[in-house]
């Protein structure tokens, strides 16, 4: 499959935020011992999320509102339907320092043309890494004001989800399923749907690209 995905973003700029809450269904993702599953808890964190985008204006569209598992590309492909949009996948880890938070962005990937000059599907993050990267220092940034010991700075990683998402992406990872009480994590919702929606406010700017160079208002 291929498509002719650019990186330029609509005249209106962003105004959508695609979310991602990973897993579900068949799939739990992080399962703790004291039986917390990965894929429940991030649509808890994503309804906190949602709340914190709108109030700063943005619509938000979620791959998934229940406990279903749609695949890598069907996911991809709700946040490449839309026009002006960023995503972000949310994931609560296995490993990490409990109470800390890790943003991901995809490693590089050669933005190789195919025959047609257009984009293969599977390298559609390709035009948008430097965004992702900006989009993902911005929210990192964000985070480790509130949750101390977390990187200062996005952290790059081969990630699926993000491989074939046509946007500026991010993984937003919370540590950790092997917190004992799951109130450890729900604690730490507000601050992170705040820093998501702080981040995405601030990267709106970035993502404006005039339709002719030149033509400036
Ligand atoms: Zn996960």
């Amino acid at each position: 499959m291929a498509s002719p995905f650019g990186a330029q973003a609509p005249q209106g700029g962003l105004n959508i935020v695609v979310m991602d809450p990973a897993h579900g269904g068949t799939d739990p993702g992080a399962r703790g011992t004291g039986g917390i599953r990965e894929s429940e808890i991030v649509l808890d964190f994503a309804i906190q999320v949602r709340r914190a985008l709108e109030l700063q204006g943005f619509q938000v569209v979620q791959t998934r509102q229940g406990n279903e598992n749609p695949s890598f590309d069907d996911r991809s492909a709700t946040a490449n339907a839309q026009r002006g949009a960023v995503f972000v996948s949310l994931h609560i880890s296995s490993t990490g320092l409990p109470g800390t938070v890790r943003v991901y962005v995809n490693s590089d990937l050669p933005p190789l043309a195919d025959s047609n000059g257009l984009i293969p599907w599977d390298r559609a993050q390709a035009p948008f890494l430097g965004l992702s990267r900006t989009f993902g220092d911005l929210v990192q940034g964000l985070l480790v004001q509130r949750f101390k010991g977390s990187p200062e700075t996005a952290q790059t990683a081969s990630v699926r989800q993000l491989r074939t998402t046509a946007a500026p992406a991010i993984a937003v990872e919370i540590s950790s399923v092997t917190v004992e009480d799951r109130a450890d994590l729900d604690r730490m919702a507000p601050g992170v749907a705040d820093a998501i929606a702080r981040g995405a406010a601030a990267f709106k700017p970035a993502y404006v690209v005039p339709n002719s160079p030149g033509a400036l208002p």
